[in-house]
């Protein structure tokens, strides 16, 4: 079979990149899901290169290039304001705890390297004139749409337990098939992901979470078992499936996760939040999934008024507003819009006084009530009831004696 890629957009840009390994006598090639994705037809956004050159080798031939991962062979190079992950052709051995090799071993043979992939449709490599090496009939598993680990799945999710991830998650990616063994083994071998950091699992659970074909994916996730051995799962099998039946596409993670909780039933933000804690998100990610959450569970019974927009933040009411949508519940974008466009200040900062000329304006001395007579004067403001300015704002507070 020989197939053929026209080499343009991200390929040709980094095409430099792999004559001049080429050039110098060694072997380069395009890899990984840049070529998937290019035999799908769909748009390549990073490219990865494989060489048999070592990175000390690498090195010496680029002018400009970053150590992001010498250990595992792999050195940035950065060339017209680009940069790109250059890799040695390597083999992973001696795997003792079902996650990521003990060792690398650098090799010269673009098969080697290819053996070592996870899946038939991501061992491809792909020549600078756009053919195709395909040692695992890629291909076809391409044309039938199917998830096929390569070599012995069995064997395959011993030596990194990810894999089995990485398979439903393609298969939620691209609505394809699990091949009948690779299914099997992940039956078989689900218990392993307990070996696995979250962060890793987390990754791969967001993109099967975000694919277009959810429902072929949660289908895979929950025959294999798989989901179980995710953090907080085990009761999760009906919130997921709920999950799956929203309208695609999630258009970002926080949406997964502000989903996933209302499914579950989850009151409060505290609760949510040691949740996703479990799944070791950043506190940015957490703050912002609980807020939605929180807003969703107001929205049930409260109308949006200029005080929640500020407080939850414009883009939190309006992705509130969105997943109300989704879910087919009472939602005001309308209202949403109007308050958004008219919120008189976004933040603390642009208030028109301050301590200092509160303190000039009275005698007092500092203190509680500080504070207490700045967060009135914001509210106050906020709702339209005095102005943003100066000699407005302190009439306001002398009048309502908070000064
Ligand atoms: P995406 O488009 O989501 O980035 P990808 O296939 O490029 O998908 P990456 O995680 O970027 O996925 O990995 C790049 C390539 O490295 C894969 O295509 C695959 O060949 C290989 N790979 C990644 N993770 C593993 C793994 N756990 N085991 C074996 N090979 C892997
Ligand atoms: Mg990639």
């Amino acid at each position: 079979m020989t197939m053929n890629v026209p080499i343009k957009g991200e390929f040709k840009k980094a095409l430099p990149v792999l004559e001049t390994l080429q050039e110098a006598g060694f072997e380069a090639y395009f890899v990984g899901g840049s070529v998937r994705d290019a035999l799908l037809g769909k748009t390549v956004n990073d490219v990865d290169i494989a060489t048999s050159a070592f990175p000390e080798e690498i090195k010496r031939l680029f002018r400009k290039t970053v150590d992001v991962g010498i250990e595992h062979g792999t050195v940035m190079v950065l060339m017209d304001d680009e940069s790109y992950e250059v890799t040695t052709f390597r083999t992973e051995s001696t795997y003792q705890d079902y996650r990521r090799p003990d060792s690398v071993t650098f090799v010269r043979s673009l098969k080697e390297d290819l053996k070592r992939r996870d899946l038939t449709i991501n061992a491809f490599a792909m020549d600078n004139d756009g053919s195709i090496q395909d040692f695992f009939d890629g291909e076809k598993d391409l044309k039938e749409q199917i998830i096929r680990a390569v070599g012995k799945p069995e064997e395959r999710f011993h030596e990194d337990a990810l894999r089995m991830m990485r398979a439903v998650r393609f298969a939620s990616q691209l609505g394809f098939q699990l091949e009948a063994d690779t299914f099997y083994a992940i039956v078989v071998n689900a218990p392993l992901l307990e070996n696995i950091a979250v962060e890793r699992i987390q990754v791969e659970f967001v993109k099967m979470a975000m694919g277009n074909n959810v429902l072929q994916g949660m289908e895979a996730f929950f025959t294999t078992n798989l989901y179980e051995y995710c953090p907080g799962m085990k009761q999760g099998k009906v919130a997921l499936r709920r999950f799956s039946l929203i309208p695609r596409p999630v258009k970002k993670e926080r949406h997964v996760w502000a989903l996933l909780l209302y499914f579950m039933g989850v009151q409060n933000i505290k609760e949510g939040a040691a949740f996703l804690k479990h799944w070791k998100l950043s506190n940015q990610m957490i703050s912002d999934s609980t807020k939605l959450l929180e807003l969703m569970l107001y929205r049930h019974h409260s109308p949006l008024n200029p005080y929640i927009v500020y407080k939850f933040t414009p883009p939190i009411v309006w992705e509130t507003e969105d997943l109300l949508e989704l879910l087919k519940l009472p939602f005001d974008k309308r209202t949403a819009a109007r308050l958004i466009h008219t919120l008189p200040i976004q933040s603390r900062g642009e208030i028109d006084i301050n301590g200092r000329i509160i303190m000039e304006e009275t005698s007092n001395r500092g203190g509680r009530w500080l504070g207490e007579a700045i967060s009135m004067a914001e509210k106050a403001i906020v709702l339209g009831a005095v102005d943003n300015e100066r000699e407005a704002i302190i009439s306001w507070l002398k009048e309502n004696k908070y000064m």
